[in-house]
């Protein structure tokens, strides 16, 4: 049998990490999972003590997670406020579900809870928006479309919620997807202002992403020892992502050179600085349609509504 490394534990292992080959009984393990975040929110410096904090929650595995561990954690920062926004993209048949495991984490974490759907911010569902494009040559894949549109949500509700920051569970696979993923799309600039935990404008508030250095594998781990239920069902619009080839292709490397993905995040973060030097920050202003911030005049959630709802004006629009 073999044991958990923790000195003086003699417990059975039932966790080995393929990082290390450290062994972890149930206990060490959620100890030790806890830790790390706390590791990385401090060594970051995410929060300030008195933050109200936004999660922004899917149901899925990684969001609820990260709800519980921040809950956790909070319980020795009393200033600290949390709260648990869930974006309803307006996918059929998918959100519905995951939408049931967001509010029931939100009552179980005690957490104030809202809901913004597509349909009320923008007056048309994920659903439609596809079905509207889906003909275009050229036109955005959901996934694209569904980032654009959900990371301005989630700022838009974190403005109006009087937030100071949005923490999400994008992981360590997430962070070293995301790198590949610029890096192939040649996306330099959405890479340099990849973590933009600085708040560079009013309007615009600060995500971050306390389990980035969070193994996937590990996540469900977690929420098994400690019995939390998550929404476990892919997104029918999943596969069509060059994201999942990429996954798949980092899961391969991982698994037979363990550490190629915190080798991506920490080479990132070793140019990230270099990047924004080069390139210096971007302005941030306020988008000339809807008044959310953005690095353009017409903000890439309004340029994809613009298309998709009044086609032929956009384009008489000189939007660059
Ligand atoms: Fe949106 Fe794509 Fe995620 Fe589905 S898989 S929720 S479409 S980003
Ligand atoms: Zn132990
Ligand atoms: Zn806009």
């Amino acid at each position: 049998m073999r044991k958990c490394s923790t000195v003086r534990c003699h417990k059975r292992a039932f966790y080995v990490s393929p990082l290390n080959g450290r062994s972890f009984c149930e206990e060490c393990f959620t100890a030790f999972f806890i830790r790390r975040v706390r590791r990385t929110i401090s060594s970051k410096k995410m929060f300030a003590l008195d933050d109200r904090i936004m999660v922004a929650i899917s149901g899925g595995a990684d969001s609820v997670c990260l709800l519980h561990v921040l809950k956790t954690i909070e319980v020795n920062f009393p200033k600290v406020e949390l709260i648990a926004v869930t974006i309803d993209e307006g996918i059929a048949g998918y959100r519905e579900g995951a939408l049931k495991f967001a509010k029931g984490n939100a009552e179980r974490a005690d957490v104030e809870f809202s809901v913004i759907s597509f349909k009320d911010l923008y007056g048309i569902s994920l659903d439609e928006l596809v079905a509207k494009t889906a003909e275009e040559k050229g036109s955005l894949k959901p996934c694209s479309i569904c980032g654009v549109l959900r990371r301005k949500a989630i700022n838009t509700a974190a403005w109006e919620l009087g937030v100071d920051r949005v923490a999400t569970g994008h992981n360590l696979d997430d962070e070293a997807q995301t790198i590949l993923l610029n890096i192939l799309r040649s996306d330099i600039g959405h890479l340099a202002r990849l973590n933009a935990s600085v708040r560079k404008h009013e309007r615009l508030i600060p995500r971050v992403k306390p389990l980035e250095n969070v193994p996937e594998p590990e996540i469900p781990l977690y929420l098994y020892i400690t019995e939390i239920p998550y929404h476990n069902t892919q997104c029918p619009y999943a596969e069509t992502a060059m994201r999942t080839d990429i996954r798949q292709f980092l899961y391969q490397q991982e698994k037979k050179h363990p550490g190629t993905l915190y080798g991506i995040l920490h080479s990132f973060e070793k140019i990230q600085a270099a990047l924004q030097r080069n390139l210096g920050h971007e302005a941030i202003r306020l988008c000339k349609i809807c008044s959310e911030p953005s690095v353009r005049e017409i903000c890439k959630a309004c340029r994809i509504l613009e298309n998709a709802t009044y086609k032929g004006t956009f384009l008489n629009k000189e939007v660059r």
